[in-house]
């Protein structure tokens, strides 16, 4: 009897940790993202009309080829939008929602190849689900979230310390996979591997302090040292 009321909680609990579902994610997405962009439309969306259309020509045709890799990601209503805004930088969300600051492509002088491995960086994140991953990751860590309303549990993935603490190592695996997928996503785009790893050079670069992990960021220096390997591999290989 025991054993079956043992094997019972193991169902209770599995279907409870599967209980933040991707249609819920990309609706909490959606709604964050639409409160970002109606802030920016008081006069910083899309505000630079030869950066909108420069970023625009380099994701469209990453867009479509995610659209066939990722076939769920075709019926998405994917949003690209652009920024002078200083304070945003890049950024995909569940969905296909996606915001480039020209701020931030100015600071490190991007190339248009280093311009599409930030995009394909994000695409992935997108298309490889990472946002619900980090919700079913954090359900993983402390199941009794299972009950909280998700948008507050949404909230705290984002703002509570403790939490984010606890799945830092997690995001930071997430960071690596983004860099590396979309690395090989944007080459298969036909950009050369040597130009999209340069990316990270820049990245590295321009960072106060490349040889440290930020809380969910892996260190600069490790994502140039990543990128680096995954280049010359590819290009050896061809
Ligand atoms: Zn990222």
């Amino acid at each position: 009897m025991l054993r079956y009321l043992i094997a019972f909680l193991f169902l209770v609990q599995a279907g409870t940790a599967q209980a933040v579902t991707q249609a819920e994610v990309m609706a909490g997405s959606a709604k964050l993202y639409r409160g970002q962009i109606d802030e920016l439309r008081k006069g910083r969306l899309d505000d630079d009309e030869r950066f909108g259309a420069r970023v625009a020509a380099l994701a469209r045709p990453l867009i479509e080829q995610a659209k066939r890799e990722f076939p769920e990601s075709a019926a998405w209503d994917w949003e690209l939008h652009t920024t002078t805004d200083g304070d945003a930088n890049a950024f995909a969300m569940a969905g296909g929602k996606l915001l480039v600051s020209r701020a931030y492509v100015d600071e490190l002088a991007l190339s248009d190849a280093e311009l599409a491995m930030l995009l394909a960086h994000e695409i992935m994140h997108a298309v490889l689900r990472h946002n619900l991953k980090e919700f079913e990751e954090a359900l993983r860590l402390e199941p009794g979230r299972a009950t909280q309303p998700f948008a507050e549990f949404e909230h705290d993935i984002d703002n509570d310390n403790a939490l984010m603490r606890k799945l830092a190592g997690f995001n930071q695996q997430q960071e690596l996979e983004a860099d590396r997928e979309g690395l090989l996503f944007a080459a298969r785009a036909g950009w050369p591997p040597q130009a999209l790893a340069a990316y990270f050079r820049k990245l590295a670069k321009h960072s106060h302090s490349a040889n440290f992990a930020r809380f969910d960021h892996p260190s600069p220096a490790s994502r140039w040292h990543a990128a680096r390997e995954l280049a010359a591999q590819m290009e050896a290989s061809r």
